[in-house]
């Protein structure tokens, strides 16, 4: 419990490091694609996942990202097995962060998609995924970690700031997550708390 409360005064030790994360769980991914030269990165974009979906746990969010998902575990997972996605990071419901892309290269998690007249997300923008539902409320570890996340994202990539948003946001009509479910308020609270 005090480890908790240490946890929402202040900031664990998460830093980057030549794109990635010095205290998370690093599983690369081989879907992705290098960032163009020069190319800035000023876009954070939430998603939710879980697989089959409705339901947490499992690691089978890790294994869909590194193409290593098994077709025989669940009937979902037929349809979805070969499809070659990604995110920078999975946040699971217990708050635990895995790596799976350098925030220097693409991830695949946006799709089609436009933010600000500028389609391709996937160039400028940097994708986190909560093991979610749009309906089920998020964990209080989870918001706690986004926020911590965020905050050590926006560190090393400025213009991210003020450039958050869902990734219903960016593909209205075709993505919906991260959902109804998700405390935008709540989490911009908690990213004002950390003063950036
Ligand atoms: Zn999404």
């Amino acid at each position: 419990m005090s480890f908790l409360q240490n946890n929402e005064q202040s900031s664990p030790e998460l830093r980057i490091k030549a794109g990635w994360l010095n205290s998370a769980e690093i599983q690369r991914s081989s879907h992705f694609e290098p960032r163009a030269k020069n190319e800035a990165i000023n876009l954070l974009v939430v998603h939710n996942i879980s697989l089959p979906p409705g339901q947490f746990g499992g690691g089978h969010i890790t294994n869909f990202f590194l193409g290593k998902l098994d077709p025989n575990i669940d009937p979902y997972f037929e349809d979805i097995y070969n499809i070659r996605v990604s995110a920078h990071c999975l946040i699971k419901r217990d708050g635990h962060i895995v790596q799976y892309v350098s925030f220097n290269d693409k991830a695949w998690h946006a799709g089609v998609s436009v933010y600000q007249g500028r389609e391709k997300c996937n160039d400028f923008s940097i994708g986190i995924e909560l093991e979610g539902t749009d309906d089920i409320p998020y964990t209080k570890a989870q918001y706690q970690q986004l926020s911590n996340l965020s905050q050590c994202l926006i560190t090393t990539y400025p213009a991210l700031k003020n450039n958050i948003v869902g990734h219903s946001d960016i593909a209205p009509g075709r993505k919906t997550d991260p959902g109804e479910a998700f405390d935008w308020q709540h989490f911009q609270t908690l990213l004002d708390t950390k003063k950036l």
